[in-house]
């Protein structure tokens, strides 16, 4: 097997830079546990950026549902259907607030197909989306649109009628909405923004404009959903339903899938012709996708990310460490203010054998497996606090 140098050599030969110097090459996963290509161990504490999802890494009921899967059918096409992906939509419109489910891969093509549902639900002339500062929607040009800042940059000109406005500020949303609004798009906790969480008045004030001025509201719960926040979908912290929400990440449970549900008002607004997706919705990434919503209510995962969240961040608290500003969040989804590099944090981290991620430049972020035991949970708790004591 080739050796960690021999591996990140020959990525900077053939791989698109596009992610910067990697820092480490890859090989195993368990639970919250990676291993590098030289043997070296690391705690997760943040879930493969997301991706290895609530149940951790290579979940023994999840790698079974892929093998089970994969020597079955991997690929079909769309013109036909299959029984796992109705599984993962029923067990997610049911935690959710019905309606029905677009299966693509990643977060931003689950966004891409909000923005066409939105457009089209609002009709002619109605084209022009707000989102809010800090937010992070995805990298194609659409959601690339409606991610305003650094990220845009070289890329212009943006798709028309992006109208950005201060998270968790109502009247600015007032303020904003027009006869070309076709509807709003926010994460109900924002990630890469350094996880900010917005007042219950706010999000119930949004819901509430968006029926007024008959637009739509759309939650990106790429990150947030599901389990991670100690609610099934952060939306519920605050007693709303959107009418679209949108998933990835963890709702493949390692695999790649990413979803775009409409409430049943709008559940049959993308009809036939109107989006698609070749390998959306295929049924090894759906039959793990049904795995990991079961394994989330069989082992009761969104009150262990509740009641564990909120332990890790009241530790952090408690340990008084001059650096940290704040600590804030929900459930498993942890997001400590410094007033120092959080990038440095990340790095000493990663030499520590702890992978934890930064946001912005002063946010150290959590968001472990929620399947991750107490007793590597409380070590990596302490390695943390350990890093921010330096
Ligand atoms: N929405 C949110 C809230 C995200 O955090 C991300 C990625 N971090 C995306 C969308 C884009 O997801 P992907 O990288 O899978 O396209």
């Amino acid at each position: 097997m080739a050796t960690q140098q021999e591996i990140l050599n020959a990525t900077n030969e053939y791989i698109i830079p596009n992610y910067g110097q990697r820092m480490r090459a890859m090989v195993r996963g368990e639970g919250a546990r990676l291993w590098d290509a030289d043997g070296n161990e690391y705690i997760d504490l943040f879930a493969g950026f997301g991706g290895a999802g609530v149940c951790g890494h290579c979940h023994p009921v999840i790698v079974e549902a892929v093998r089970k899967q994969a020597g079955l059918l991997m690929a079909h096409g769309n013109f036909f259907t299959n029984e796992p992906q109705v599984e993962l939509a029923r067990r997610i419109t049911e935690q959710a607030f019905g309606g029905k489910v677009f299966y693509c891969h990643s977060g931003t093509e689950a966004n891409e197909a909000a923005l066409k549902l939105m457009r089209l639900a609002a009709g002619p002339g109605r084209y022009k989306i707000i989102t809010f500062e800090n937010c992070f929607h995805g990298r194609s040009m659409g959601a690339l649109s409606l991610t305003p800042g650094k990220y845009q940059t070289g890329f212009e000109p943006m798709l028309p009628g992006s109208v950005v406005v201060p998270y968790n500020n109502l009247a600015a949303v007032a303020d904003a909405i027009d006869d070309e609004t076709a509807g709003v798009l926010i994460e109900p906790i924002q990630g890469e923004g350094g996880i900010n969480v917005p007042s219950k008045d706010f999000m119930q004030g949004l819901r509430k404009l968006c029926t007024d001025k008959n637009i739509l509201l759309a939650c990106d719960e790429v990150w947030t959903g599901p389990a991670r926040t100690g609610k099934w979908f952060a939306h519920q912290h605050f007693d709303i339903q959107p009418d679209v929400m949108t998933l990835a990440k963890a709702i493949g449970g390692g695999m790649p899938v990413g979803a775009c549900v409409a409430a049943p008002k709008y559940a049959d607004v993308l009809g036939p012709g109107t989006h698609g997706c070749t390998m959306g919705g295929m049924p090894v990434c759906a039959a793990a996708g049904a795995a990991t919503m079961k394994l989330i209510a069989d082992e009761n995962l969104v009150e262990r990310a509740a009641q564990r969240g909120e332990k890790v961040a009241q530790a952090i608290r408690d340990a008084n460490i001059s650096c940290v500003k704040e600590v804030r969040g929900a459930g498993f989804f942890i997001g400590i203010q410094v007033d120092k590099p959080a990038r440095d944090v990340f790095v000493a981290a990663l030499d520590a054998g702890l992978f934890i991620c930064p946001a912005r430049e002063h946010v150290v972020r959590l968001a472990p497996p929620l399947t991750i035991a107490d007793d590597l949970l409380e070590k990596g708790v302490g390695m943390v606090i350990d890093l921010l004591r330096r």
